[in-house]
């Protein structure tokens, strides 16, 4: 017998809808690229994302057609998202920082139509328009006043675009299952893959993220989205801001401590999300500067690893509690939010610290376990490592227009990290499987030794990679850039990690570079340092 409740689908657009009835009058607020300031409501953003999708329609747009944006996080780019979403069609964010030869793949994979792109990024564009023969039109995030010349073929300002583009525009009447975004992984291995998130998946991430112990997003708080909307969804806040019907601030370009610091401190940001690297450019401006961040509440870090010193000076010296996620593209991304809990209530500051520096335990709607190699489950025991692998209905089935098995028997998806999950359900990733380091048949969690390292006073960032090794098999070598004026040498690098990891995790040997090479979503290119490396020797092979 079947439930006698309304069949009301999921679809992005309804969230826009409640935000404008219910918080019509609530402020988005965006850092320009030019510099300025610009003030708009959800009510606003609403009328405009329908014109958008006015506009589409006129261009001759139908659903499922691909649209693609470049841009960084501003109103324009949530007014294009929605009305690309909202008329059906299928809204793919192009992550800039990509390289051209993966930018070209991707945007002919995609089969783009239309691409919204941002002042900022129209060189990339103009570089590349000759190998994107499906592209019909460049529609530039900006003005009239503002419009580059340009050599883009039909390219308009996005202003000039809507203008006078009737707002009288109905959503699109869709399953809930239609495809509304398309995020390509980075590919650090092969050709990006296209992950094709639904309505409904959208929705549901949406609803997820804004449950207490996840973001917990409340409609009086100020957001601040610096996670970029290319990079993952911008972790859902896109959506979950306007459901919960919170002030929405996004920074433009400025990604650098003293710009984030001016909108947490103009804009009153209770709450914001971001990349360690981010928040390690805010930390060093704070200690510079002396200022303090009277109004933040949380800071939500994910992405890669958050090292200990950041939660710790977040924590103790600008008492801003630090949500520590885990997550990918293919899970929408958010999968583990290392929120306390009841039972780690009681615990003492110092272990709840510790705790912290885990990933996370899932949400309700992710579900997670560990296998060995021959896909046994594994015990929860906070000790035993295995594959991760995710469960949810926000979670990849398969990728775009490939088609190929992409989860187990039983429908699970591998993640390809490699992770520990303790009895309270608190998941610790200690390694991508492809980068962990086998010592004498056992692993040397890499991330583990980058995180102590980088707290060592005069290192500004590490990396630990595994090199071949006569004996063991591999054994680690560290791989420090200095921060800016620090001499900090080797001995006093070994001597800091010396007592904080297992002896057996020593690194062989540390060596100083300029620069760690970095993905185009800010991680730690380890297989292009196995390359940079791969004729290094240890100084005592013994
Ligand atoms: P990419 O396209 O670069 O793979 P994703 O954001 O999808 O970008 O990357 C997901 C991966 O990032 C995860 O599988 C994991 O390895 C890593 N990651 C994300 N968050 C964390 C975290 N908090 N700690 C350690 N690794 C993380």
């Amino acid at each position: 017998m079947l439930g006698l409740m309304q069949d009301y689908p999921l679809l992005v657009h309804t969230i826009l809808d409640h935000g404008a009835l219910n918080h019509g009058e609530r402020e988005m607020v965006t850092l320009g690229v030019e510099g300025e300031i610009r003030r708009t409501t959800i009510a606003d953003v609403r009328r405009r994302s329908l014109r958008v999708a006015r506009a589409l329609e006129k261009e001759g747009i139908r659903q499922g057609d691909r649209i693609a944006t470049m841009a960084w996080n501003t109103e324009r780019h949530v007014e294009a998202w929605f009305g690309i979403m909202g008329h059906g069609a299928i809204c793919h964010t192009l992550n800039p920082r990509l390289f051209a030869e993966q930018l070209d793949y991707i945007v002919n994979h995609a089969e783009d139509r239309i691409v919204f792109v941002d002042t900022t990024f129209v060189p990339i564009m103009e570089a590349l328009k000759e190998r994107f023969p499906t592209v019909e039109k460049y529609i530039v995030m900006t003005d009239s006043e503002h419009m580059p010349a340009t050599a883009l073929p039909n390219a308009v300002a996005f202003e000039d675009w809507i203008d006078g583009v009737d707002e009288d525009y109905e959503w699109a009447k869709l399953d809930e299952n239609t495809a509304a975004a398309l995020c390509y992984t980075s590919g650090t291995t092969g050709n990006p893959k296209g992950v094709l998130y639904s309505h409904r998946s959208n929705v549901l991430h949406g609803l997820m993220v804004n449950q207490p112990d996840v973001f917990g997003l409340r409609s009086e708080d100020s957001i601040l989205a610096i996670v970029p909307m290319f990079h993952a969804n911008a972790w859902a806040l896109t959506f979950a801001v306007p459901a919960a019907g919170a002030k929405l601030v996004m920074p433009g370009a400025g990604m650098d401590g003293e710009s984030i610091y001016q909108l947490l401190d103009s804009e009153k940001v209770s709450s914001t999300a971001a990349v360690p690297t981010v928040w390690l450019g805010l930390l060093q401006y704070l200690e510079q500067t002396g200022k303090k961040l009277p109004h933040l509440n949380k800071v939500v870090v994910g992405g890669a690893a958050c090292p200990p010193m950041m939660i710790r000076k977040f924590e103790l010296d600008y008492d801003v509690e630090v949500i520590h996620g885990w997550g990918m593209t293919e899970m929408s991304p958010v999968g583990t939010t290392g929120k306390m809990k009841h039972a780690t209530s009681t615990q003492d500051r110092e272990s709840q610290l510790k705790l912290k520096e885990k990933q996370g335990r899932t949400p309700f709607l992710v579900e997670m376990k560990i296998v060995d190699d021959d896909g046994n489950d594994l015990p929860r025991d906070g000790k035993t490592s295995g594959h991760l692998l995710v469960k949810g209905p926000c979670v990849s089935s398969g990728y775009f227009k490939l088609d190929e098995d992409v989860l187990t028997g039983d429908g699970w998806f591998n993640t390809g990290d490699i992770a520990n999950i303790d009895p309270l359900g608190f998941m610790q990733i200690t390694d991508r499987d492809k980068d962990v380091i086998k010592s004498g048949g056992e692993w040397i969690s890499s991330i583990e030794v980058e995180n102590v390292a980088v707290g060592c006073p005069g290192v500004g960032e590490a990396a630990v990679i595994g090199l071949p090794h006569p004996k063991w098999s591999e054994r680690p070598l560290l791989i420090i850039v200095r921060e800016p004026g620090s001499d900090v040498g080797e001995q006093e690098i070994l001597t800091f990690l010396d007592g904080k990891i297992a002896k057996w995790w020593m690194p062989d040997d540390v060596v100083f570079v300029e620069e760690i090479p970095h993905t185009a979503t800010g991680k730690i290119q380890k297989m292009e340092l196995r390359e940079q490396f791969s004729d290094f020797e240890f100084s005592s092979p013994a």
